[in-house]
């Protein structure tokens, strides 16, 4: 077999994986902003508490086949069903070909999945749960401590200042009431994961927050915006590629 047809099959499974992990979190989002238990139960219609068959569980194509209404009610299905499902899968293969098939990439699936997790409940609740951020430093520290162990070139010093350098000004915001507490903690444990590459992840959340805001304030829906999904894309990107941005920052300055 080919290395090309090889990646797509790989590449598949990696989008159909992600598409049952979304399909998990919006259960985990659906049940948060409700303050259920996530742990127990079948996934159910929310209008007429219908359990759902197996059959209308498959990520997205259920969505599809049943022309988004519950089977039972025919009441519509929220679009963030498919919506959160597509996301996932598709994150899950952009970080498969950004990596390739190594440990690091089970390490991006866990982070993709909390950060979008984490972007659903702060649009639906204006909230970043501090679980997230635990999980988030918890990545850091486990990576921290691989490759200590496979004495890679590591310094704990980076992951120090990855902690404070974005967290302290965004405290100051918080305080000035122009941050929530949730982004404080998200941006401190993506800092202990990221190390200096958190950097660019703060700035690529606020231009594209800042363009999103400024669409929504256009669009007079509300005056609100949540920074969670903008900050998200930014840890994101600079999970796969921070080292690469920074690199080339550098050598733009040439320093
Ligand atoms: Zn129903």
């Amino acid at each position: 077999m080919s290395l090309q047809v090889y990646n797509i099959i790989i590449g598949m499974f990696c989008f159909a994986f992600g598409a049952a992990v979304g399909s998990f979190l919006n259960v985990v989002v659906l049940r948060m902003a409700k303050k259920e238990s996530f742990l127990k139960g079948r996934s159910y219609c929310p209008v007429c508490q219908k359990s759902l068959t197996a059959k209308e569980l498959i990520p997205i194509f259920s969505f599809a086949v049943q022309k988004g209404r519950c089977r039972g009610c025919k009441s519509k299905i929220s679009w963030q069903y498919p919506i959160l499902e597509l996301v996932t899968g598709l994150s899950f293969v952009f970080a498969f070909c950004a990596l390739g098939l190594r440990p690091r990439l089970a390490f991006a699936f866990v982070l993709f999945a909390v950060l979008i997790e984490l972007s659903a409940l702060d649009v639906k609740t204006g909230e970043i749960p501090y679980h997230c951020s635990i999980i988030i430093a918890a990545l850091g520290l486990i990576s921290f401590i691989v490759s200590l162990s496979l004495s890679q070139n590591v310094k704990l010093s980076e992951h120090i200042i990855g902690l404070f350098i974005i967290s302290a000004p965004f405290a100051v915001l918080s305080f000035l009431g122009a941050m929530g507490g949730g982004d404080v903690q998200l941006m401190a444990a993506a800092g202990f994961l990221l190390g200096w590459s958190v950097v660019p992840s703060a700035l690529i959340g606020f231009i594209t927050g800042a363009a999103a805001g400024i669409i929504i304030k256009l669009t007079k829906k509300t005056g609100v915006i949540s920074f969670g999904p903008y900050l998200s894309i930014g840890i994101a990107i600079s999970y796969l590629y921070g080292n690469e941005i920074i690199e080339s920052y550098r050598s733009f300055l040439k320093i």
